[in-house]
């Protein structure tokens, strides 16, 4: 019997968990990573993938997805959308609420290879898209949610709320108060969603909680991180040092360059790098977690090391899976994200129509999940 399953050779293995960057072999046996060395032996394998010329990073974990496929409008197939492009786990940001859960939880999470954790939206429907979810408030309920999050606790890890002005019109207040409570209730964060909000970003931040969850944090729309001179907004500073957590949730409308850029130059970095992946965002410009990490990498700068962190060690943390994803650790399950870094020209785009060129693309070679090649 050979000593490992799947042994994949050569390739540079960075790991923040670990503080890990070095040309390494990894071997996998039985699903678990057992093995890290520069030079284990092929003969050792039952099977040896040669990797030399490729980055290879824990499974990515992406902390804003979509994939209530077939119910939620914005919902993506998890297992056909991210399993082959890197991303082994992923949190669906409210695409159920209380009432659609159990169908979430049977049709989608049980029957994924992807690893599924989910935020229980505040309306008990769940996320609309043709009609915004909290034009009218009839499905808006705190108790019930909180309720049913606590019910669902191995799978439910927070409360959603929409406030952009298509899904809340001007209910956004009332929605963000009936989110906030149904959050406290069951003891768990709250992620918002913000932008073109009818309420001042302000108020909203004022009433964000350690733990909570500000996405789509480099919006370039109205009502923005940003005051009009392009300086961050006290409030954003100071939830910030409260412990909320910003999450870059980039979608189709979500993620400008210049606000990016902007903010990063003042010193504030996204606790996550998500890619708010759903069915209107993934064909263009979201495509997948890895593109909008080459944008922070490429294009604004940031250390490779950095943004592999802010898209697995800490989305896994946040979700208490620290224990399971995000990491290559020997005994760790085999979620791997092998990855290619092109070399080039390549048009990279914001949500906001405004393009740049990158000289380098990070694009997917192949997944493990759980030692299971994608
Ligand atoms: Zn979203």
């Amino acid at each position: 019997m050979p000593k490992y399953d799947l042994l994949l050779k050569g390739g540079r293995v960075l790991d923040p968990s670990q503080d890990l960057d070095c040309v390494c072999d990894v071997a996998v046996t039985k699903g678990v990573i057992t093995g890290m060395a520069p030079d284990l032996s092929w003969t050792d394998a039952g099977r040896a993938i040669d990797v030399s010329g490729t980055i290879v990073m824990p499974g990515l974990v992406d902390f804003h997805t979509h994939a209530y496929w077939g119910v939620c409008e914005y919902g993506v197939d998890p297992d056909l959308t991210f399993l082959p492009r890197g991303t082994t786990t992923i949190l669906d940001v409210g695409s159920a609420g209380a009432i659609t859960l159990p169908g979430f939880r049977h049709y989608v999470v049980e029957r994924s290879r992807t690893r599924i954790k989910a935020l229980l939206h505040v309306n008990t429907a769940g996320m609309t898209h043709s009609v915004g979810e909290l034009i009218g408030l009839q499905y808006l309920d705190p108790e019930r949610t909180a309720a049913v999050a606590k019910e669902n606790a191995d799978l439910i890890v927070g409360i959603k709320v929409r406030l952009s002005r298509n899904v809340a019109g001007e209910n956004d207040w009332q929605a963000f108060q009936a989110a906030r409570k149904a959050a406290e209730l069951a003891g768990i964060p709250l992620m918002v969603h913000f932008g073109s909000s009818f309420t001042p970003l302000a108020q909203v931040l004022d009433a964000m909680r350690p733990g909570d969850i500000l996405t789509h944090c480099f919006s370039g729309r109205a009502n923005n991180i940003m005051d009009e001179k392009g300086r961050l907004l006290p409030e954003v500073w100071a939830a910030v040092r409260r412990g909320v957590n910003v999450d870059v949730g980039h979608g189709m409308g979500s993620f400008n360059f210049d606000t990016a850029s902007a903010a990063l130059k003042q010193g504030l970095l996204p606790t996550t790098i998500s890619s708010d992946l759903h069915a209107y965002s993934q064909p263009y410009p979201v495509i997948d977690l890895l593109t909008v990490m080459s944008k922070f990498v490429y294009v604004l700068g940031l250390p490779l090391g950095e943004v592999v962190r802010r898209a697995t060690a800490v989305p896994a943390q946040l979700l208490g899976l620290a224990d399971v994803a995000g990491s290559l650790r020997v005994g760790a399950p085999a979620d791997v994200a092998v990855v290619r870094e092109l070399a080039g020209q390549f048009e990279l785009w914001d949500a906001d129509k405004n393009s740049r060129l990158s000289p380098n693309l990070l694009t997917p070679f192949l997944t493990l999940r759980a030692g299971e090649v994608f």
